[in-house]
This record gives C-alpha cells, structure tokens and sequence, in this order.
C-alpha cells in the first residue's frame, strides 16, 4: 500500500480521535528543552512508532552554541502566610518560569514581585515564559490571582535543578526506496500547551504511525527535538546526512480554528512550496502563503544559508498571532479534533504529491495520437470518480517532454493533481508515456 490508498482508505476521524487523545496524555507533562518531561514524552511517542531516542551530553559544541545543563523540577509553590499554596505547579506546569534554578525562602512581597510574570489584559490567563540561557527563576500567574496578593510576606520554594546532564532527542526513520529524504520536523519543548505545541507532536506522530506500514519512494525522517536547540544540534552532529534531505516540513500550532497557513522554505520556489500551494489552492478554503522570513520555529535553523534546505512550515495560525499563544488559554479546548484531522489530511495531500511527482516523455509526440482507438475517448459526458478528464490527457501528453513535472503540468493546466495523476497512469498502461530518465548526479 502507498500513500495514495492510504488516502482513499483512511478513517480520518478515528484519526483525529487518536490524535486528540495523544494531546490530552501528553497535557500534564512538565517538558523543556532538557530533562525528564522530554524523556516522557518520547516514551509515549514510542508506543507509537519505531523511535530511536539520543543523549547529547552537557557542554557539547554544536557550531556557534553548546547544550546546555539539564533542568528538571519536582514541586514549586508560593505559600501564604496560612501555609495555604497560593501558586501551585501541580496545578499548572505554566506557573513556573521554565528553566528555574532553585529557591526555598521566605520573602517580602517586594522582593516576590520583582519574579512574576502576569498577562493585566487577560487577566484570567497563565503566561508562558523561559530562561534558557541566564539563570534566574520566576513564577507565572494570572493577574487575578496577582491582585490577590495581600500578604506582607511569601514562603517561596521552586525544587529545581540545573546540572550537567544531556540533551535528548527522538528520532524515527523510515527506508524508502530512495536515499532522498523527506524531512518532518517538530519541536517538543513546551509544557502544557497544546496547539503549540502538542498539536505538531501528535500529527507528526500519526504521520510516522501511518507511513511506517506503506511502501515509500522517499525516505523519511521524523524529528522531535527540542525548539532551536534540538535543531542546532541534529545539524551539527548530522551536517552530511542533512544534504539528503530533498524536501521537508515544519509542523506546529496545526489543531486551532484558524485557516492553513504555509510559510515557504527560504528557497521559496523549492518543490515542497509547489506541492503545499498545489494542496491548499485544490481545498477551495480560505488560506494563506507567507515568504519565508528568519523568526519562527526550527525553519530558522534548516534554512540559514549554510543548509538553506528546502523546509518549509505548514501551519494555522502562526506562532504570535492568536491572543492565546504562550498563554495558559492554549489549551485542550483551544485545539479541536476537526482542525488537527484536516491539518493532517493536508500533510498526506502533500506527501502523495511529492512522491508521485515525476517527470514523463511522450512516445507519440508528433501530433496528438488517437485515443479513441486506445479506449481513452470519452463517448459520453458526465464524468465522475475515476473517470480519466480527457483535458488531463491532453495536457499530460502535450507537456511530457521531459521538462515538466506532473506538479507543473497540474500548475500549469489548472487541472487537479489527482486528476492529472490518473491520466499520466492511463497513458502509461497504454505505452503512450514513459518515465523519463532519472537524472545521476555525475
Ligand atoms: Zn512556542
């Protein structure tokens, strides 16, 4: 089976049940971009697909940076002068500035001040905020339970710690019949937060679990590491395997209500864009395509000039548009089953394009050959399913010549990709096309 039957023959909304279902277990966890939430996770992810899970050591050079200590934490809370938990992390993971070091001390409320982090115009919302790379600590809290701070005195603890340990990360690869690579991207570095960035694990995850079972032309290789970092390091320790990859995506905040959104590879005229246009002009829904700019997620790192590797992102709403980003309000209800089931049938769209896009050569290209005589001519109109459009023939035939892809024949003619697909199959069976040579590097 190839990813053109696994289309016809999906049950996309057990899909998404499974999807939605992968998000809700990964919820609670308490990840970074170290420790044991990422660990977790990718045991999880695991139950799943084949992954291979890699420890990179503290201190590591990975071109410009190194990986940093690991962070873990066990408890955090803020307690009043009752000995009640005002703040708890074991009510929201968001509570706690990721990356904290250490704290237990009671503290004027000056002094507990000068570490909080509120949203004043959401007032019931958790922000999301990190300290990676200068070690400090804070906590998050809506500013409602802000205001609610009357005590002149707080007991403080944060049970942290930040020591030499590793960066982990998972990896998944599947042979296909070629070296060529498709690379599938996602981060896995935030905590409670769903559309970024649980929605981008759980459909890379269903991709794997899907594809693991077909026969695939390309390769594909499946990447969950943690944001900038992750990808900083897997470029490092991989520069040449990475020359392989021939087309890739970025997958993020892909489960929230908003229209698709493609930011296209630095490149911006590379395969994959083609492939994601075609796909998203064919669903007849509202859209959008974005150039590719250097700010975002791991995009940043597979396209700076050094790989400049054709990665593009296919997303909904980007990172930094919609009011519930980096807040506690990014939450299980905030990603539907029905968004990230149509995020993820796109992803598939793209796939089977990209793996059926090959370039043919007419055998008959003087003048059109007769096709009534080969049972190509329609006799009858109303066409349906899997009848072969006869303008499709025709453009197939007429653009086969070597030069054209099947993506741009279908770009050019306007015809769908399936519908152009199907033709240049029956033209097959019938000897009127044939491959056309596959070019060897010399
Ligand atoms: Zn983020």
């Amino acid at each position: 089976m190839n990813i053109s039957h696994l289309r016809k023959n999906l049950n996309l909304e057990e899909v998404g049940q499974g999807m939605y279902q992968l998000i809700q277990r990964l919820y609670p966890i308490c990840r970074s971009i170290t420790g044991n939430g990422v660990r977790e996770t990718l045991d999880i992810i695991k139950e799943y697909i084949p992954l291979e899970v890699h420890e990179v050591p503290t201190g590591t050079k990975v071109f410009d940076w190194s990986v940093p200590k690991e962070w873990n934490i066990r408890d955090a809370y803020v307690k009043d002068s009752n000995g009640a938990r005002i703040i708890d992390f074991k009510k929201s993971n968001l509570h706690v500035v990721n990356y904290s070091t250490p704290v237990k001390k009671t503290m004027s409320i000056e002094d507990l001040k000068a570490h909080i982090h509120t949203l004043p115009e959401y007032p019931d919302w958790i922000p999301y905020r990190t300290t990676y790379y200068k070690e400090d600590w804070g906590f998050c809290l809506s500013y409602n339970q802000f205001l609610a701070l009357k005590d002149k005195e707080y007991e403080v603890c944060i049970d942290s710690t930040l020591e030499d340990g590793h960066l982990t990360y998972g990896e998944c690869f599947l042979h296909g019949e070629k070296e060529d690579e498709f690379l599938i991207s996602c981060h896995i570095c935030h905590p409670s937060l769903c559309n970024d960035n649980l929605s981008g694990i759980a459909l890379a995850t269903y991709l794997g679990k899907y594809l693991h079972k077909l026969s695939l032309g390309y390769s594909y290789r499946f990447l969950f590491i943690p944001g900038t970092i992750g990808s900083i390091t897997w470029l490092a320790l991989n520069e040449k395997r990475a020359l392989r990859i021939k087309h890739g995506l970025v997958v993020a905040c892909v489960g929230d209500s908003g229209k698709t959104t493609y930011k296209k590879c630095r490149q911006g005229n590379a395969e994959i864009d083609d492939a994601v246009i075609r796909v998203l002009k064919e669903s007849g829904v509202d859209h959008e395509i974005i150039d590719f700019f250097p700010y975002g997620y791991d995009e940043r790192q597979y396209c700076s000039p050094g790989f400049n590797l054709p990665v593009g992102s296919l997303m909904r709403t980007p990172n930094g548009r919609y009011s519930e980003y980096h807040t506690s309000a990014d939450n299980l209800d905030f990603v539907r089953p029905e968004f990230i089931t149509d995020s993820f049938s796109k992803y598939l769209a793209v796939l089977d394009i990209i793996e059926n896009n090959k370039k043919y050569i007419n055998q008959n290209p003087k003048c059109e050959p007769q096709l009534g005589k080969r049972g190509l001519y329609e006799q009858s109109g109303g066409q349906s399913g899997n009848v072969v459009s006869q303008l499709a023939l025709l453009w197939v035939l007429n653009l086969s010549d070597g030069e054209y892809s099947l993506l741009d024949v279908s770009n050019r003619s306007g015809e769908k990709f399936d519908s152009i697909k199907l033709a240049a199959d029956r033209l097959l069976e019938c000897g009127l096309l044939k491959e056309a040579e596959k070019e060897f590097p010399a």
